[in-house]
């Protein structure tokens, strides 16, 4: 009923990185319900998560008060230890006493093993203005780059390809112009789950008469919308694209004028692919040779074609190949530049694009400009009034290695979880609890805070203001609805209390301060002004004006390399870095479900999507299931080389015969106890697609 509403605020979903906007309704400070609103990613829809997945802000188990570890209690995951009930393993202490524990454990550190000792975690979860604080504090502050985030495990291997060969790592493209194309090729992507409301644009062009196509080792709801729908083996990839890509030159389909006005590279190309014929690549990526002329010969033929793609794309240790690939199809057909064609890996976080472009990620500065660019560098270093290093710092997977290796001793992480999101839980989680000191702000004590010495607690995206940015390049506007409840604190004010204890003199005094820096330091806001934001709500960069509209489709000119070309990059396919064998003769691939959010901390404390999805599931053929002796709800156990789970069974048709899907979200059958932690060269992102298991009857 809106009559008994106090207050409507507008604001941003804070899930997925399609960045629904939406109002929330407020009512005695509490969220009554939530309205999609008109945004241009959304146009009044939200899924499921962004209606009904408010619940977590109000959740006993949040956090209220700063918490010190008790004396002598270990640091492990303990499985009797109750989250709603911290204090057995913590007490409260006053913001004074904690933040002051906090940064001296972190300062002390520093002043003993010297200034690589240290590293931070953020989190896509943190709006533009917390993330370009957080990797400023890293920066000037522990006197690294050890800075990284969850885009390390989404699409660094994307962003690494889409850098080297057009360069630039965004969407070249807004998933709005699949409305205007004539053929959307989706590989490795299941919008329906994962990117709902994006899935509603890609149906309503299906319906208007454009030509879906997708490509996936599994089925997906969007099958019933597609022209096309291919099976392709898991891991081979690189092989089916590369059959495309043959018979796209071998047909003479390319585009001819494009490839000599735009690019560098094809003959290359042309002879790196020469021996991937269909019927060579067929038994390996298991597609029949004139299925694959089929599909090459659409997406080459049609008028104006997009490709979007997601983590079934960018995680594998072939990931930033898998990427390349794709890229070299859209530039030999010509396909970037223009409404209706480009390329699109559709980002997972609702803030992943803007976390990056802040520069929580470290082996590039805000803009991602490389950090070992002396020039570039000294750009920062004026504005932050600091040197800065001239080495690269370390990503996700590989500061838990050096933790290990006894060089990295303290950490800060802030709303990121790698006790639940690491691949190899057993080998991540051992590393958290080798740390002299680990500082956790978060809404609620973590399986990762568990291993804390000290837990802030931090601002619910409701509880903020601030910018995001989503999949489309929209920097969008979020506003705070709600106070914070007990002590919480804004997360940019936690961020800046360290950074004073570290002698750095911040004195922010709104996400709007913040803001005003960051655009002094990244040509992507120019003309963006918080003004802007806060009237218009979304503008997406690169933007020519201050009064003019962002650019939705960028690249119809030259591309930001040198020369103003884009490059190809020919690839060759690998196996998977752990292929099945008679031991582990199954693939385990891992993801999301549309009701839960990654490690489930705020999904899984939401009454209707628990209510929707409460346990964890292992999804299955029937054939496989039958093959087990397993019913659908009966137990099974799934065992790697590194962990074991046990967990329900389901039936699900779209999974292929020899093959297992589990939800990541569970910590009570925490799917990253199985995960193979080896990494892809450049994008240096855990193969989370593709593990040997073996399936047991419990
Ligand atoms: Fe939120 Fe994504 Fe759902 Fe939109 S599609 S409501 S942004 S989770």
């Amino acid at each position: 009923d809106s009559s008994s509403i106090d207050k409507q605020v507008d604001s941003v979903c804070p899930y997925c990185g399609v960045g629904c906007q939406l109002t929330y309704q407020i009512k005695n400070d509490a969220i009554a319900y939530v309205e999609g609103r008109n945004g241009p990613s959304n146009q009044n829809r939200l899924c499921v998560k962004g209606r009904f997945g408010f619940d977590y802000v109000r959740h006993p188990a949040r956090l209220t008060k700063p918490l010190l570890r008790k004396p002598g209690v270990p640091k492990a995951l303990d499985p009797s230890f109750d989250p709603a009930n911290p204090l057995s393993h913590f007490r409260e202490a006053s913001w004074d006493e904690a933040l002051d524990v906090a940064a001296k454990g972190l300062m002390d550190i520093k002043a003993r093993y010297g200034s690589q000792s240290l590293a931070g975690f953020g989190s896509a979860k943190c709006s533009n203005e917390e993330a370009w604080l957080f990797q400023k504090l890293v920066r000037t502050g522990f006197g690294n780059h050890n800075v990284d985030h969850c885009t390390r495990l989404c699409h660094a291997s994307s962003v690494a390809a889409l850098m080297e060969c057009l360069g630039s790592g965004a969407v070249t493209a807004s998933f709005m112009q699949a409305l205007d194309a004539d053929v959307v090729m989706l590989t490795g992507c299941n919008p329906a789950v994962n990117h709902p409301v994006a899935a509603t644009f890609f149906k309503q062009a299906a319906k208007a008469g454009t030509e879906i196509i997708i490509l996936d080792p599994r089925g997906q709801a969007l099958d019933a919308y597609a022209s096309l729908s291919v099976r392709f083996s898991p891991g081979t990839d690189v092989a089916l694209f590369n059959a495309i890509l043959q018979v796209i030159i071998a047909e003479s389909l390319y585009d001819e004028a494009y490839i000599a006005a735009h690019t560098e590279g094809f003959e290359s190309l042309k002879q790196s692919v020469a021996g991937s014929t269909p019927e060579a690549m067929s038994e390996l990526c298991g597609v029949e040779p004139e299925l694959i002329r089929d599909i090459a010969r659409r997406y080459a033929t049609a008028d104006k074609a997009m490709i979007f793609w997601g983590m079934g794309i960018s995680q594998h240790t072939h990931g930033t190949d898998n990427a390349r690939c794709l890229i070299s199809l859209a530039l030999a057909c010509g396909h970037t530049g223009r409404p209706g064609t480009g390329l699109h890996p559709l980002r997972g976080q609702n803030n992943v694009q803007g976390a990056s472009d802040a520069g929580m990620i470290p082996m590039v500065l805000p803009d991602y400009q490389p950090v070992g660019d002396a020039q570039l560098r000294a750009a920062f270093e004026e504005l932050w009034n600091t040197p800065l290093s001239d080495q690269p710092g370390l990503t996700v997977v590989e500061i838990m290695d050096a933790i290990h290796a006894g060089s990295v001793h303290g950490m800060y992480i802030v709303g990121e979880n790698p006790a639940m999101s690491d691949p190899d839980l057993h080998h991540a989680r051992a590393a958290l609890g080798k740390l002299e000191h680990l500082v956790v702000q978060d809404l609620f004590v973590t399986e990762t805070a568990q291993f804390a010495d000290v837990i802030l607690p931090a601002s619910a995206w409701p509880e903020k203001d601030g910018s995001v940015t989503n999949t489309n390049r929209q920097v969008q506007r979020g506003r705070a609805a709600l106070p914070l409840p007990g002590e919480a604190k804004p997360d940019w004010w936690i961020i800046q209390e360290i950074a004073k204890h570290f002698g750095l003199g911040w004195r922010y005094t709104h996400p709007q301060d913040v803001y005003a820096e960051m655009q002094q330091g990244m040509a992507s806001l120019n003309h963006i002004s918080w003004e802007r934001l806060e009237r218009e709500g979304s503008v997406t960069y690169p933007c020519p004006a201050e009064d003019a509209p962002g650019q939705d489709v960028v690249f119809s000119d030259a591309f930001p390399r040198a020369g103003g070309r884009a490059a190809f990059s020919p690839a060759r396919p690998l196996p998977p870095d752990e292929p099945v064998d008679d031991d582990y003769p199954t693939v385990l691939t891992t993801g999301r479900q549309l009701e839960h959010w990654h490690t489930g901390s705020m999904t899984r404390r939401s009454r209707v999507l628990d209510a929707l999805e409460p346990d964890a599931v292992a999804s299955l053929s029937s054939g496989e299931l039958h093959r087990l002796g397993v019913a659908p709800g009966e137990k099974l156990t799934i065992t790697t080389r590194r962990g074991t789970i046990t967990l329900a069974a389901r039936v699900d048709s779209k999974i292929p015969d020899g093959m297992v899907f589990v939800p990541f979200a569970y910590a009570e059958a925490a799917a990253n106890l199985l995960t193979n932690p080896a990494l892809d060269p450049d994008g240096k992102i855990p193969e989370f697609k593709y593990a040997a298991c073996r399936l047991t009857k419990e």
